[in-house]
């Protein structure tokens, strides 16, 4: 997963303002750092992170210049949108992207997360599949309120 997180970093080191404190790497770590936990986020907790790209940017754009601005979102968004594609495309084969088991997001009637393997596309196992149309209603509401 890292690729995706050192190509946004890489695409961007050039634009990124030196920190005062004359340390010269530091606000590059910090960039590095942000790139790597926003990647890591999306390949493990995709269906709670609502705006990988808002967020990363919020992360980032204090350390470039506001000429930077618009490219760093761009970048952001494209990066963030292949890896958000390739990690579509993985085999459901009950493990993400770094050997974790899948589990689906509900939860029992007697209050313990279901053990099941959840389906890619929203994160619940078949039987919990209402909870993804339920969910997608509310967020259909929420978007219109
Ligand atoms: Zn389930």
């Amino acid at each position: 997963m890292y690729r995706f997180s050192r190509a946004i970093y890489r695409e961007l080191a050039d634009e990124i303002i030196e920190s005062p404190t004359g340390n010269r790497y530091t606000n590059h770590e910090k960039v590095l750092r942000a790139c790597e936990s926003a990647v890591e986020r999306l390949a493990t907790d995709r269906h709670y992170f609502a705006r990988p790209t808002r967020t990363l940017f919020n992360d980032i754009r204090c350390f470039f210049p506001m000429a930077s601005q618009r490219r760093v979102y761009a970048v952001v968004e494209r990066y963030l949108a292949f890896a958000d594609e390739f990690l579509a495309n993985q085999p459901n084969n009950g493990f993400d992207v770094y050997g974790n088991p899948l589990q689906c997001r509900a939860s029992t009637r007697k209050g313990t997360p279901c053990q099941r393997m959840p389906l890619p596309h929203n994160g619940y196992c078949p039987s919990h599949q209402h909870l993804a149309e339920t969910e997608e209603l509310q967020r259909t509401a929420a978007a219109a309120a």
